[in-house]
């Protein structure tokens, strides 16, 4: 039974049982009349009809069926203080679709959604449980019964009949309207969802499109890079390559599909610069993979088809998901052949030159030194001439001597002279040498820790000349420069501190680099040719250790090395 609220008066609910209970001919009729009308409309609505005609169906069946004057579908505005009278007959001309009616009491049916039960209005005249609308006022409605349209959220609204005259509705009126509006409730969700269905649906089409023109927009910037560009998924099986990588392999445009990152090393033809193949866990895709950040890993490559030998740059990178679980590793790889014979044909000139240059500079100081001995009445003048010819030999002599080590260590022939070397003492003659040298510059030694190391003593001393040189070359204003040897861990360390001018930080991670100047063209570039430090850390590292600087600028520079100690000599022992 559908549950009611019927104006409150004696004898109200009994009277409404009685008609219930009365099963005259007649009614029997209508009740069959009006099931068969809750029936269509259902039949109507999984019939896939719209929403509009249903409502209509709705409320002309309803007055129909009730025999009353007016019905009516009113639908609760979201903002849920009005309702829209979305359908109804009986009204005058233009009100359904437009009719606005007052929510919460200022209504009978604002009152049935307040109260979420069938409201019946007896006599609108003895109405005191929510006011009379102007609509009602102006159609003169005196009876009605309103029920709920529900919904899976919120109520959709009410479906209400009414009469001019004086009329009261049984229980199975009341049932009767309940059902057809639970049948529109039903239509209404489903259209809803429906909807909501195809809102995603076209929700989706977008995402697909945008995502799909994304895509698009990415091959198409990553086929016109020049670099090549290969995408491993976790499993180590190639995904991407670019136009450029698919290049490199030889291939001609079409995707290398089903290649796993070994098939891709043995395509390219990947190996070493000194011709060593990659091993396993040693190929860029495989350690970004691996988590690790690859950066700069040079190989060479050679393309079976051109027979042409490459010099390729890789840099690779895990991928990862926003949990920063690795998804897969994608690799950016540049042919820098043109760089790398440039630097070739570089390191060639240098050699060609530095030995071109030997035996004429040689000839030139023999001869200088040898008339400088033989003629002890030599004139003043042409001695002077002399010293200078002898002492401009030696200036090219160290540079012949610099090029000539930078070509040894490409060519990987810088043979050492090992001996135990006890160190203090060679960086104390190097000073005191210096210090003969120096016009404006005290050499202070410091700590003398008394380190005995393996190592050639003619190498390691040009390492401190070198550095005790740049110490006084780049403190311009004589300050002084202190040198130390102490002891830290394994390691024996020299240290040549100066308070000079210091290196720009921007240029700090450069000035190891072959030829490389940070003062060029400051008002603190006092000439040379940028390789000392390059090759003092080749000659270090040799030797098994290490070179590393501290710098402000403006305030000076710490340069220090270590070179391990020898194995079971104890810091206190002398040689
Ligand atoms: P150079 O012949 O130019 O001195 P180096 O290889 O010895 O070549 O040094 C490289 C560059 O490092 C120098 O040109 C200079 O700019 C900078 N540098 C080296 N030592 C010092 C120092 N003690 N103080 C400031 N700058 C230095």
């Amino acid at each position: 039974m559908v549950g009611y609220q019927g104006r409150p008066g004696a004898g109200d609910t009994q009277q409404r049982r009685r008609a219930a209970s009365t099963d005259s001919p007649a009614e029997l009729g209508a009740r069959a009349r009006q099931q068969a009308a809750v029936a269509h409309l259902g039949e109507h609505a999984l019939s896939g009809a719209g929403l509009t005609a249903l409502l209509d169906e709705g409320a002309a069946a309803a007055a129909r069926e009730l025999a009353a004057d007016y019905s009516k579908i009113l639908e609760l505005l979201p903002d849920g203080e009005r309702l829209l009278m979305r359908a109804g007959v009986g009204w005058k001309d233009g009100y359904v679709g437009s009719a606005f009616i007052e929510a919460g009491t200022g209504s009978q049916a604002g009152y049935t959604l307040l109260s979420d039960e069938p409201v019946v209005l007896e006599d609108a005249a003895a109405e005191d449980r929510f006011a009379m609308p102007a609509l009602h006022h102006e159609h003169h409605i005196t009876s009605g019964v309103s029920v709920i349209i529900s919904g899976r959220e919120h109520s959709f609204g009410i479906l209400g009949v009414y009469t001019s005259s004086q009329r009261s509705f049984s229980e199975d009126d009341i049932h009767f309207l309940q059902s057809l509006a639970n049948v529109l409730a039903t239509a209404i969700e489903r259209k809803r969802a429906e909807e909501e269905r195809e809102l995603l649906l076209a929700e989706v089409r977008q995402l697909a499109e945008t995502s799909q023109s994304r895509a698009a927009e990415l091959q198409g910037i990553l086929n016109n890079m020049l670099d090549g560009v290969f995408v491993s998924d976790l499993k180590g099986r190639i995904t991407l390559v670019n136009n450029a990588g698919i290049g490199m392999m030889g291939l001609r445009g079409e995707q290398p599909v089903g290649l796993g990152i070994a098939d891709l090393q043995s395509v390219l033809g990947m190996s070493h610069l000194d011709g060593r193949a990659f091993g396993q866990d040693e190929r860029p895709l495989t350690r970004a993979l691996a988590g690790e950040t690859v950066i700069l890993e040079d190989a060479i490559i050679f393309s079976p088809e051109s027979r042409r030998r490459s010099f390729i740059r890789t840099n690779a990178v895990p991928i990862r998901h926003d949990d920063g679980k690795i998804m897969g590793a994608v690799a950016v790889t540049r042919d820098v052949s043109a760089l790398i014979e440039l630097e070739q044909l570089k390191d060639q000139f240098i050699s060609v030159a530095a030995h071109e240059l030997k035996t004429p500079v040689a000839v030139m100081k023999g001869f200088a030194q040898a008339l400088l001995r033989t003629d002890d009445n030599m004139p003043p003048v042409r001695r002077k001439m002399l010293d200078a010819i002898n002492r401009g030999s030696d200036r090219i002599d160290r540079v012949v001597q610099d090029l000539l080590d930078i070509s040894r260590f490409h060519a990987g022939r810088l043979d050492l002279v090992m001996e135990k070397i006890y160190l203090p003492d060679l960086v104390e003659q190097v000073a005191d040498r210096e210090s003969l040298s120096a016009t404006k510059h005290q050499i202070r030694l410091t700590d003398a820790s008394p380190v005995v190391v393996l190592g050639d003593r003619d190498r390691l001393e040009q390492v401190v000349v070198n550095l005790i040189d740049n110490a006084m070359k780049y403190s311009p204003g004589g300050w002084d420069v202190e040198v130390g040897v102490r002891l830290a861990g394994k390691d024996a360390v020299v240290q040549v501190s100066d308070r000079g001018v210091g290196i720009p930080r921007e240029k700090q991670g450069h000035i190891f680099e072959r030829f490389y100047r940070a003062h060029t063209g400051t008002a603190f570039d006092y000439g040379g040719m940028g390789v000392g430090l390059y090759i003092s850390k080749e000659i270090v590292g040799r030797h098994g250790g290490r070179i590393w600087f501290e710098s402000r600028e403006g305030e000076g520079s710490v340069f220090s090395f270590s070179l391990p100690l020898v194995r079971g000599e104890g810091a206190d022992e002398q040689l």
